[in-house]
């Protein structure tokens, strides 16, 4: 936990913070913090600055100020087959640590069906996995996500209004063209199921100006995947 994300319920004045559970637990048993240490701290969807504890036994009370902007998002626009849950965790705290600000989750032949009732699709939980993500880059805008749980319509209907102006591309690890390197503009990026997309679905990305590009002939875990593909784009 680089940053300490803040809520608004975490106020108790303008400037001092109580908090409880899991950000105390880790202040106490991680940064083994002590009355008068200053902490990094950033108010979710707003600024970033520091906290003196004033107080840190069954709570933990900061005063903070609050004098910087957190970092600028990227560009970028991920589309993400639905993952086994525990995949699903890792992939949306790592894509919020990178900077990605919209995610769509969607549905693809080689997802099981089972991942769509997983309760790490909880609202509890993709909060918390994002969290992690900006504390972890002390960052505090949280991506939007949203569900799909329905391929084609997505796809033909709602997809390219979204991808409008966008450079448009489904990682593939057996495409032909070679994933571009560094991007100036936005980009709406497509990562398959661990089984991969079916060429069906490779081809109705394709009908609607995706381009299938591959990052070398090696099929890496979706995870790794995401995160070298964007280290690659940006
Ligand atoms: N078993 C599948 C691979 C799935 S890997 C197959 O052989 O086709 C899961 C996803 O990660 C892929 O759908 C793709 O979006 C991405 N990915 C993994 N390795 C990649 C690579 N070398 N180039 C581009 N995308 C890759």
């Amino acid at each position: 936990m680089n940053l300490i994300l803040l809520f608004e319920d975490d106020f108790v004045s303008d400037d001092e913070v109580r908090l409880s559970g899991r950000r105390l637990e880790h202040v106490m048993n991680v940064h083994r913090a002590n009355a008068g240490d200053e902490l990094k701290v950033g108010v979710c969807g707003g600024r970033i600055g520091s906290g003196i504890v004033t107080r840190l036994d069954d709570a933990l009370e900061m005063r903070v100020t609050l004098d910087r902007d957190p970092p600028p998002p990227i560009p970028l626009t991920l589309i993400l087959a639905l993952p086994r849950p525990k995949v699903l965790n890792r992939v949306i705290a790592s894509a919020t640590s990178l900077g990605v600000k919209r995610i769509h989750l969607v549905n693809a032949w080689r997802v099981e069906k089972s991942y769509w009732k997983s309760p790490k699709l909880s609202h509890e939980n993709l909060l918390l996995q994002r969290t992690l993500g900006l504390e972890q880059a002390k960052d505090t805008i949280l991506p939007d996500i949203s569900l799909h749980r329905l391929f084609r319509p997505f796809v033909e209907n709602e997809l390219p209004s979204i991808a409008n102006g966008s450079l448009a591309l489904v990682a593939h690890p057996h495409a032909q063209a070679e994933c571009p390197r560094a991007v100036e503009g936005a980009v709406m990026l497509a990562i398959g199921p661990e089984g991969g997309f079916i060429a069906e679905e490779i081809a109705s990305l394709e009908r609607i100006g995706f381009q299938a590009v591959s990052i070398g002939a090696r099929v890496l875990r979706v995870e790794t995947a995401v995160a070298a593909l964007i280290g690659r784009l940006y």
